[in-house]
């Protein structure tokens, strides 16, 4: 099997900012692109991203799920690391484009076509360690992917790190690379050291999320998650769960969440525990790892709330349910 994300699309839509205007999008070769060496995204990291799925219904249409949520986020990452602003429409556009181009590639359920814009800061200007790039290009890829979990009901152990953070707090909403590599050594030091998947970030015992998705603690009719701050990216996944969640007559806390807390209702038999987002949809914690102790969440199973909320939600996705949310965009 080949690892998530790996296998591209021939081709994707492209844009760039020449400091004034954004040219008219086209359609080129996904290969390669070319950049100077000094290129700003290169030297200082100005990149943000977006991931998001299309769905191959059985009536033979494709839908995309929630794109004007990522749409904003992806502005607002822009935004946030000072970058030229984008034009959601235009890349509503460039994404309905490119996908209903490959809209034979997108594979039967369950796998989907996931779409990634990214958009890239490419003045050669290495002088400008404090000041953004006057010139950007934005593109959006596509990689066909199977189901993440491919029918095993594994769970996941998370390691919960108290001390460390997974970003630094004012860039918590950005969905940016560099986010990413600030969390990359605690992740790999947390695999090596107590085999743990992912890292669960709680810095100073408030539990917030891992190196990417969002967490869910669910203890019977409660679901519990971090309430929208500046701190920690706001999911698309998760805010579709919890509206599920809500309308299926949970009671849904979006409030802070004690490591202590989370620790005393993880022991309760019935207790679940999921991390949201994209990728895996909704992924289930079986064991927490804290300062050397390892608590089994529950049965240490994949429990059957966190279950019947991935089923409600990838019915919609695939169109096996109505979708009375509007969350779909018809691509073809
Ligand atoms: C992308 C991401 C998520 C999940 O967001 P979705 O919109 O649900 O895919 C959560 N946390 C981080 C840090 C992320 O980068």
């Amino acid at each position: 099997m080949t690892a998530f994300g790996s296998v591209f699309m021939p081709e994707m839509t492209m844009t760039r900012f020449d400091g004034q205007a954004w040219s008219r999008p086209q359609i080129v070769s996904s290969e390669r692109i070319e950049l100077h060496p000094g290129a700003h995204v290169l030297q200082y990291a100005s990149t943000c991203f977006e991931g998001l799925k299309a769905f191959r219904h059985t009536d033979g249409k494709v839908k995309i799920f929630r794109m004007d949520r990522n749409l904003a986020r992806l502005s607002q990452s822009t935004d946030l690391l000072g970058m030229p602003a984008i034009d959601q429409d235009m890349v509503g556009s460039m994404i309905l484009d490119i996908v209903g181009r490959f809209a034979a590639e997108v594979p039967e359920p369950p796998g989907s076509m996931y779409v990634r814009p990214s958009h890239i800061g490419t003045e050669p200007a290495i002088g400008k360690a404090a000041a953004s790039s006057a010139t950007s290009m934005l593109y959006v890829i596509l990689s066909p992917v199977g189901d993440y979990f491919a029918g095993n009901d594994a769970t996941l152990r998370l390691l919960l790190d108290d001390e460390g953070m997974r970003c630094a707090p004012h860039m918590g909403t950005v969905k940016c690379g560099g986010n990413y590599a600030s969390a990359l050594q605690v992740i790999q030091k947390a695999r090596a050291s107590v085999q743990a998947d992912q890292v669960l970030f709680c810095p100073g015992g408030d539990v917030q999320e891992t190196g990417a998705a969002n967490f869910l603690l669910i203890d019977g009719d409660e679901v519990i998650t971090k309430a929208l701050d500046q701190s920690f990216l706001h999911g698309v996944t998760r805010d579709s769960i919890l509206t599920l969640a809500r309308d299926m007559g949970f009671k849904v806390q979006e409030r802070e969440l004690s490591v202590q807390e989370l620790l005393e209702r993880a022991r309760k038999p019935g207790c679940e525990a999921a991390l949201s987002g994209t990728a895996a949809v909704l992924a289930p914690v079986g064991t927490l790892l804290h300062r050397g102790e390892e608590i089994q969440v529950g049965s240490g199973l994949a429990g059957p709330t966190t279950r019947k909320l991935r089923q409600a939600l990838t019915d919609i996705q695939w169109g096996r349910t109505k979708d009375t949310y509007g969350w779909l965009t018809d691509v073809t």
